[in-house]
């Protein structure tokens, strides 16, 4: 192994969480950026006081993309105080690259802390965290809205989640997909768990929009989760709860846990 190869693995090893990158200047064309509301003060520590310590970093690229297609303008995509996510707070492991901004970020400690417990209650697990791992099919992804290509995406701005399924510490894998609309008795715990976890996260208005296998055909297979700003361009009260997230650990109700549960694996960061 060469020396170089050394160095760079010894880099890949012990990834530094860091700082968040700046606050974007705006695109010249704009008069406000589609993502400026997205903003987090003290985006490291509300993290850190979310649990969030290790396991990911701050994007260092804060790029800018502006996508162009034939017959709409120009839509320019950017996710503020980017994060790169290996693990989550309670030390679920997220498969696929996992980018969100920061209130994102926070929305899914929220989301981790509020399945884990469903997850123990519902298949009477010994563990207080048993999902070990998420499968998404993308966070970060600069596009219009498939159905309505005339509406920006929220995963412009890795402001969402397209979440296919968990897996679960002795009971395997649950599956938007498969079970969602199971008809199979023994089955029937993994459909609960999905239909309580959506009924849970819009009670306690975790993201501003959840699009589940009810909404249309093209939701049958994942969860889209988000944190969409209002039609008025003001916070959604999720968005405002998450941008009041405490920044020190003596306020916080952090998750169990606190992200040193996690067995790391920086090699699996894109
Ligand atoms: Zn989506």
């Amino acid at each position: 192994m060469s020396f170089s190869t050394l160095v760079l693995v010894a880099l890949m090893a012990a990834p530094r969480v860091g700082d968040p990158a700046p606050r974007r200047e705006l695109p010249k064309d704009l008069e406000s950026a589609p993502w400026d509301e997205l903003y987090v003060d003290q985006c490291k520590e509300k993290l850190a006081a979310a649990g969030m310590t290790e396991h990911f970093f701050f994007s260092s690229k804060n790029e800018l993309e502006a996508r162009k297609l034939r017959r709409h303008p120009t839509i320019y995509c950017h996710a503020p105080q980017a994060t790169i996510w290996t693990y989550g707070p309670t030390g679920v492991r997220y498969y696929g690259y996992s980018k969100f901004n920061c209130a994102m970020s926070l929305a899914m400690t929220r989301f981790e802390k509020i399945a884990q417990e469903l997850a123990h209650e519902i298949f009477e697990t010994k563990r207080e965290t048993p999902i070990t791992a998420i499968r998404h099919l993308g966070t970060h992804n600069c596009r219009r809205l498939r159905q309505k290509p005339d509406k920006q995406s929220q995963h412009s701005f890795g402001n969402a989640i397209d979440l296919a399924s968990v897996y679960i510490r002795g009971v395997g894998e649950v599956d938007m997909l498969k079970h969602w609309h199971t008809k199979m008795p023994y089955l029937k715990k993994r459909q609960e768990f999905l239909h309580r976890l959506v009924d849970r996260l819009r009670e306690e208005q975790v993201f501003t929009n959840i699009l589940d296998p009810t909404w249309d055909s093209a939701h049958d297979n994942h969860l889209h989760m988000d944190l969409a700003v209002l039609s008025d361009g003001l916070p959604s009260p999720a968005l405002a709860r998450v941008q009041a997230m405490p920044a020190s650990t003596a306020a916080a109700d952090a998750p169990a846990g606190g992200g040193t549960t996690a067995k790391g694996d920086a090699a699996a960061h894109e």
